[in-house]
């Protein structure tokens, strides 16, 4: 007994240990001791582990029955929980991605009577409004993708109308069937016609879908727009569309013969007015009764109006044409007129001319000086007009096509030394210098020499006339098939504005160079339409109070 640890704790009156022992039958158990001072004794208790734990193990079994309880109670919630929200949930959830996907059909089908059912009723509430809306805006779509489709269309006969307008100026035919034809298929119309005012009658002057019979008909019954029986008669008295939805029903309609060979129903009539005057009728009809819209109607009063255009298109131009081979005659026979008058003037004024120099010359110190200012003033006069009426000549025979080319070969440098020798005595004294800058690989050039010699004596003659100091240069190169020829001054040169005036006849920059140079005005005239004539051209830069360059461009060989 007293190997027991309990018994040593007690007998050596230290506390012993906490933990169960085994006893001395073996069993565990709790010990405890308390010494008795007076005696020298102890007294040990102890208590069996399984009288000590009892309450404890209880107390486990309690709570761990408890625990499965409340397990299952759990499990048992959760089911319910599942039936009733996670499965609405899951349903709500499927239909707004089927609807969100664009099945607009589909219903939410939650019958829980709680929020989950609201908010499944809202859901298919707004899904129908959707529908709804989606249903209208296909509708408004269609309908605008009709409009624009018609709206296309239109256009697109529009301006094929009008290219075919400008294509034909002077064919009113293939306009009008172009015209009849979009009317026609444009307003749905089974047939089209375009009636023109004849000699008082109006006739067809295109169809579109029209029987030969038909044609035939119409042909043997021209309209005489009178009364208002007739639907061509009817517009033609009011100047405005007229529109018949079944003529059948229509108590002013008389026609009956045309009805029955035509066979038409609904009739469409549309005046084309020129300055208030219907001088055509376009006439649309269908077999059945079917309105024409208001659309249709506006449709085909544009056909009309473009119809009218480019009949006055037509009429114009056909005028123009007529008036214009009546100019170019009357032009052809002025120009015949100056050239022979201008011959017949040149004879007595050369005499007159050759006479009067002549007497100066006899005359010289045996008449009074006054005297021999006046002849020499007779003189310079009447060479005034000799040279006005040799341009007029040259410009008559040009314009009359009498202006022979006289094609040669040869070198521009002698026309150009020879021109500029002519015109040397010209300059004003050692205040103007000639200069003269020649390519010196030129070929020669083919074509009329006398016609190049004029070309530049005239420009060299006006560059000394208007150059009072400073240069004038000639040059000349080859360009290409071309040969250049310039001749540039450093004179009073000329406003912008009349540089696109100064080759016209009779144009002068102004009264006051006139006055101070002289001069006819021809000059210029004459050399564009000799450079013309020789298959060239000629241009001009200049600058007021700086000077003047003229270009001409010949080609080197010329067909003589
Ligand atoms: P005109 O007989 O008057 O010289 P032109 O036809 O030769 O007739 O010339 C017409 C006008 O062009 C002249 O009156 C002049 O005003 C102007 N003009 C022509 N050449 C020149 C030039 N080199 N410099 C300045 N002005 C010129």
């Amino acid at each position: 007994m007293l190997a027991l640890p309990q018994v040593k704790a007690a007998l050596s009156k230290q506390p012993g240990p906490l933990t169960a022992q085994p006893n001395l039958v073996g069993q565990k158990v709790f010990a405890a001791f308390a010494p008795i001072q007076d005696l020298g004794w102890a007294v040990l208790i102890e208590r069996p582990v399984s009288e000590a734990y009892a309450p404890l193990y209880a107390s486990t079994l309690r709570t761990l029955i408890l625990l499965l309880a409340g397990l299952g109670m759990a499990g048992w919630a959760s089911f319910l929980i599942g039936r009733r929200v996670v499965r609405p949930i899951e349903i709500l959830r499927r239909g707004a991605a089927r609807i969100g996907s664009g099945d607009l059909d589909h219903r939410l089908e939650i019958k829980t009577g709680d929020e989950l059912q609201e908010l499944a009723d809202e859901f298919n509430r707004m899904t129908a409004q959707l529908q709804e809306s989606y249903a209208n805006l296909e509708h408004k779509v269609e309908d605008r993708t009709r409009e624009l489709t018609e709206s296309l269309d239109q256009q697109t006969a529009t301006s094929e109308v009008l290219k075919v307008i400008s294509r034909s100026a002077f064919d009113l035919q293939p306009v009008l069937e172009t015209l009849i034809e979009n009317a026609t298929k444009l307003s749905g119309a089974d047939k089209g016609y375009i009636h023109r005012l004849e000699r008082d009658v109006y006739t067809i002057a295109v169809s579109y879908g029209a029987t030969p019979e038909f044609k035939e008909f119409m042909e043997q019954h021209p309209i005489h727009p009178s009364g208002r029986e007739n639907l061509v008669g009817r517009v033609v008295a009011e100047r405005r569309p007229v529109h018949i939805p079944d003529v059948l029903a229509d108590p002013e309609y008389k026609w009956s013969e045309a009805q029955q060979a035509g066979g038409f129903r609904t009739l469409l009539g549309v005046p084309m007015l020129r300055e208030g005057v219907p001088i055509g009728v376009i006439v649309i009809w269908r077999e059945r009764v079917e309105p024409f819209t208001e659309k249709q109607i506006a449709l085909v009063t544009t056909f009309a109006d473009q119809a009218v255009i480019a009949t006055e298109n037509v009429r114009l131009f056909q005028e123009i044409q007529e008036k214009n081979a009546l100019l170019e005659a009357a032009n052809r026979h002025k120009s015949q007129f100056l050239a022979n008058v201008s011959h017949e003037l040149r004879t007595p004024l050369n005499s007159i001319i050759g006479f009067t120099r002549l007497v100066l010359r006899r005359t010289e110190g045996q008449i009074p000086t006054l005297q021999k200012e006046n002849l020499q003033k007779v003189l310079i006069s009447s060479e005034h007009l000799l040279n006005l009426i040799n341009g007029l000549l040259d410009l008559a025979k040009i314009e009359a096509g009498r202006m022979d080319v006289f094609a040669e070969s040869f070198k521009v440098d002698d026309v150009i030394h020879m021109v500029t020798s002519a015109v040397e005595p010209m300059l004003k004294d050692g205040k103007v210098r000639l200069v003269k800058e020649i390519a010196p690989d030129l070929p020669p050039l083919n074509t009329d020499r006398e016609k190049l010699k004029q070309i530049i004596l005239n420009l060299l003659s006006n560059a000394a006339k208007f150059t009072e100091q400073g240069e004038i240069r000639v040059a000349a190169w080859r360009e290409d098939s071309s040969m250049k020829i310039t001749v540039a001054d450093t004179g009073i040169g000329m406003k912008k504005e009349a540089l696109e005036f100064i080759f016209d006849e009779f144009r002068q920059v102004d009264m006051s160079t006139t006055r101070k140079y002289g001069g006819t005005g021809l000059g210029l005239a004459i050399v564009k339409r000799l450079a013309n004539l020789l298959g060239g051209d000629i241009g001009v830069e200049s600058q007021e109070g700086k000077g003047s360059k003229f270009t001409i461009t010949l080609p080197i060989g010329v067909k003589g």
